[in-house]
């Protein structure tokens, strides 16, 4: 066996940096579920559910099918995670082919259901690559959407924003403009889409301060459990995957538990850089399965809740 001695300091940086010891767990996080189509993906969200509520969580949010495809499937879900379980459940909400009237309806049965949280979008149309064409009576997009939620009812009002800017955007600037309209509509924090570099984050945040907005910018987190899968999504969305990535998932097609593993790593250090730059709250797309997110936030020092 030939035996490959490492650089002094390449032993160094390895034993200096004992990453995740000991670290404070002083993390908000959250977490995104999609609305089940079948039983069996029912039963795998609340699953998921159940293992990651005694991570206390700020709130938990569903996703809206593209389309408002899933208006009635995500209240369903909304409402039973609010009324059945401990957590703040958040609802997506869209404006794609409906008017606002509608929108309205669907604003009021989350209020009555109990459900206080919104996460407004303009959202995508339903086949993908067209572009977004506005309901003749319905919002032009996000910033209007807050508005006609806070008119309705006081909501707390989570956005959208875009680390490496939005793919339909005039520019980074106008991107950074609309957060803001956002924001002053009534918004309270903004949720990033998913990025893999801390820099694209740092970068983004410091741009935003920069611009005078001060609500929280949670970064949201994507751990990677189907790299295709992951590939596709970030060409759609405008997320820089980088080349050292793919070459981290290469042979792991037939592998799900290695690349589990990888995933985990990954998204783990990820959050282990964003945490030592500052960051504090972490929004977790969970696919709706608990053991990517859970490992992470364990990584991270959070423990299960005592009363949990
Ligand atoms: C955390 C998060 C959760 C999401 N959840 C869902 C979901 O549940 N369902 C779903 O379908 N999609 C969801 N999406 C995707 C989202 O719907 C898409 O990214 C959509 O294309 C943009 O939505 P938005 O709310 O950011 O739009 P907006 O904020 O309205 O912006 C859309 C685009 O228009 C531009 N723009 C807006 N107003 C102006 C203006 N006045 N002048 C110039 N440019 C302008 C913006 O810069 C941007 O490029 C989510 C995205 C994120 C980050």
């Amino acid at each position: 066996m030939t035996l490959h001695f490492p650089s002094v300091e390449e032993a160094r940086r390895a034993l200096d940096a004992p990453l995740y010891a000991d670290l404070a767990g002083d993390l908000n996080v959250s977490f995104e579920f999609f609305p089940p189509r079948t039983e069996k993906m029912d039963e795998q969200l609340w699953s998921a559910i159940e293992t990651l509520t005694p991570l206390g969580p700020k709130f938990v949010s569903v996703t809206y099918g593209a389309g408002g495809s899933t208006r009635e499937r995500t209240h369903n879900t909304v409402a039973r995670i609010a009324k059945e379980t401990p957590l703040a459940a958040a609802a997506h909400l869209t404006c794609v082919a409906a008017c606002k009237d509608e929108i309205a309806e669907v604003a009021d049965a989350y209020w009555e259901a109990g459900v206080r949280h919104i996460v407004a979008l303009r959202g995508d149309p339903p086949e993908a690559g067209k572009r977004f064409e506005p309901h003749p009576q319905g919002y032009q997009g996000a910033a209007e959407l807050v508005e006609g939620l806070v008119q309705r009812h006081p909501f707390e009002i989570s956005v959208a924003a875009y680390p490496e800017t939005h793919p339909e955007a005039a520019s980074a600037q106008s991107d950074i403009d609309n957060l803001k309209r956002k924001l002053d509509a009534g918004a309270t924090r903004a949720i990033t889409q998913f990025f893999f570099e801390p820099d694209s984050f740092f970068r983004f945040r410091d741009t935003v301060a920069a611009a005078g907005i001060d609500a929280d910018i949670i970064p949201g987190i994507m751990p990677v459990s189907n790299f295709a899968a992951v590939q596709r999504m970030s060409a759609m969305c405008n997320t820089n995957v980088p080349n050292w990535m793919g070459r981290l998932f290469e042979g792991l097609d037939t592998l799900p538990a290695a690349r589990q593993l990888v995933s985990a790593t990954l998204a783990a250090e990820l959050c282990r850089k964003l945490y030592a730059g500052g960051v504090r709250d972490f929004h977790f797309y969970t696919l709706n399965r608990a053991e990517l997110s859970y490992a992470i936030c364990h990584l991270l020092g959070l423990r299960p809740e005592k009363s949990a």
